[in-house]
């Protein structure tokens, strides 16, 4: 990038708002993958006027922008490649909590926690959980359409979003929505931006809907398996239950294994998973509640059941299920994180599936997730210098995709498609929906300048659909265009 255009950000933001050193592009050249790739320059607006300065400069030089909350994504989505990195995260003010109307308005860069405890100071509450909340912006969340195990009950991000700010690659402030719980005004262009992974437009506000607190009383309920079918049945019967929790996540016998003296005591050492179960209910429902869940796991088959109100048996559980990611990532230096989503009845094939293909490939694969959606989260752990192991993760992912689609599912149930899942996209939609997506692309963002080389199989976006090419080979296929995830190295300078 030409120092000219360097000297013109600045002018515009301010030179504390644009950073080009060397460490500065490497500290914003990565998300929580393995990938990562050097912006040019780095930018951090301060308000909406600022977003559309810095498109219009990209515009003008023809310069791709990446749109960046803080880096916590899984699927390389705001990996730069090139071009500028516009990072949301100075844009952090709630603008508004209004509690007549149950809404808040916030920037795009306030982070999720945070708005979680702001609404909480005036008796509300904000559904939406990643597991990455106290880190993750609320722009990034509404741009992956993320949730968290609570999602299984209030559904995820775009769920509560009322309105959002938009600005367009060509500098268009646009509103959507609005203020209202219902709203059938014209197309639904808020939830066409949830979940578009910055390909569209740059988030700048947002209008959140909120609720009353939950009630008051907690517990969990714990229950071990003998064997992934009955585990898989479970889950599908506590979904169907009156009684459902409000979150139902599994954890496999191989994350078990992993987590040693982490294991609670709860889950005794033969069981091949365990789901656990949150309720939240008043005092007097909740011991019957739990009652009728456990109930509904013995006749499942499993082998041990704790319902328990003891917050700290109830803190020790979920402390395991919060360990459960550093545990895995312990093993071995690369940790790949897939969230492949299949119908819920198809729970118990996916992970005979899953089981399968740790065999087939000889890779530590391990399955936790949110199962009361059908959102697994199965991990690969492995080590990038090995190319010999990495040959069998490459065959493993694709198996995982496929058994996935096969089972009628999908590529991600939360974290998007970003880089690492474009290559699958041509086998997960028919032509003619990922050529809608496609026009969608074309018509907000005509000269493909915001997050081009995200979610479309071809690098660009734009071009007429071609043979699949896989992000991880396509680097030894040679150079591509400019801005080509061809090029990618993981953040140990390998090819990704
Ligand atoms: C430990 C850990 C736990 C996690 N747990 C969960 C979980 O439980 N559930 C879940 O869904 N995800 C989870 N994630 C993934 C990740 O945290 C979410 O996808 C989160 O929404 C990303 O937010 P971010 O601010 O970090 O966005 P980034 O990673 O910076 O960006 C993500 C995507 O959003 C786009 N984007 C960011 N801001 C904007 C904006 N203002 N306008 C337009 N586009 C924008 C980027 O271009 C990119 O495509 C987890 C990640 C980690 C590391």
């Amino acid at each position: 990038m030409s120092n000219a255009v360097v000297r013109e950000l600045k002018s515009l933001l301010g030179s504390d708002q644009v950073l080009v050193s060397p460490a500065d592009r490497i500290a914003y050249s990565y998300d929580a993958t393995y990938i990562s790739n050097l912006p040019d320059v780095v930018v951090f607006p301060r308000d909406t006027e600022q977003v559309r300065a810095v498109l219009h400069v990209a515009r003008h030089h023809q310069i791709p922008v990446y749109p960046r909350g803080s880096g916590t994504g899984l699927s390389g989505g705001s990996v730069p490649l090139g071009g500028i990195a516009i990072v949301m995260t100075r844009m952090n003010r709630i603008l508004e909590i209004d509690r007549s109307s149950l809404l808040a308005r916030v920037q795009a860069g306030v982070l999720t926690a945070h708005l979680k405890e702001a609404v909480r100071a005036h008796g509300l509450f904000y559904p939406p959980d990643p597991g990455s909340g106290r880190i993750s912006t609320i722009g990034g969340n509404i741009a992956e359409n993320a949730s968290g195990p609570r999602g299984f009950h209030y559904g995820g991000t775009g769920r509560y979003v009322l309105g959002l700010q938009v600005v367009l690659a060509d500098g268009t402030v646009l509103e959507t929505g609005g203020r209202t719980a219902k709203n059938v005004t014209g197309y639904d262009l808020t939830s066409l931006f949830v979940g578009s992974e910055g390909t569209l437009g740059i988030v700048t506000e947002a209008t959140l809907k909120l609720l009353p607190p939950p009630p008051p009383a907690r517990g969990t309920l714990v229950a071990s398996f003998p064997d992934v079918h009955s585990l898989g049945r479970a889950i599908g019967e506590l979904a169907a239950h009156p009684a459902r929790p409000m979150s139902l996540e599994m954890v496999d016998a191989h994350c078990l294994a992993v987590l040693g003296d982490e294991r609670p005591p709860e889950i005794p050492q033969d069981a091949q998973g365990a789901v656990l179960c949150e309720v939240l209910d008043w005092p007097e429902a909740l011991a019957g509640r739990l009652e009728k869940l456990a109930d509904v796991c013995r006749r499942e088959g499993a082998i041990a059941t704790v319902a328990t109100a003891d917050p700290e048996t109830q803190h020790r559980v979920w402390a395991m299920r919060e360990a459960l990611s550093p545990a895995i990532a312990r093993i071995k230096p690369t940790k790949i994180s897939e969230d492949a989503t299949v119908p819920i009845g198809s729970i118990p094939d996916f992970l005979a599936d899953l089981e399968g293909i740790r065999k087939r490939w000889e890779i530590n694969l391990l399955v936790f997730g949110h199962a009361g959606d059908g959102n697994l989260h199965p991990n690969i752990i492995c080590d990038e210098r090995d190319e010999d192991e990495m040959r069998r993760v490459r065959q493993a992912i694709d198996d995982i995709f496929a058994a996935a689609l096969k089972r009628k599912g999908t590529l991600s149930g939360e974290h998007g498609i970003g880089l690492l899942k474009r290559p699958y996209m041509r086998s997960a939609l028919p032509p003619a929906t990922l050529e809608a997506m496609r026009r969608l692309k074309q018509f907000f963002d005509p000269d493909n300048l915001l997050n081009p080389g995200k979610i479309f199989p071809d690098p660009s976006g734009h071009p007429a659909p071609q043979p699949a090419q896989d992000t991880r080979s396509a680097s030894k296929s040679g150079p591509g265009s400019e801005h080509d995830p061809g090029q990618l190295k993981t953040r140990e300078g390998r090819p990704a």
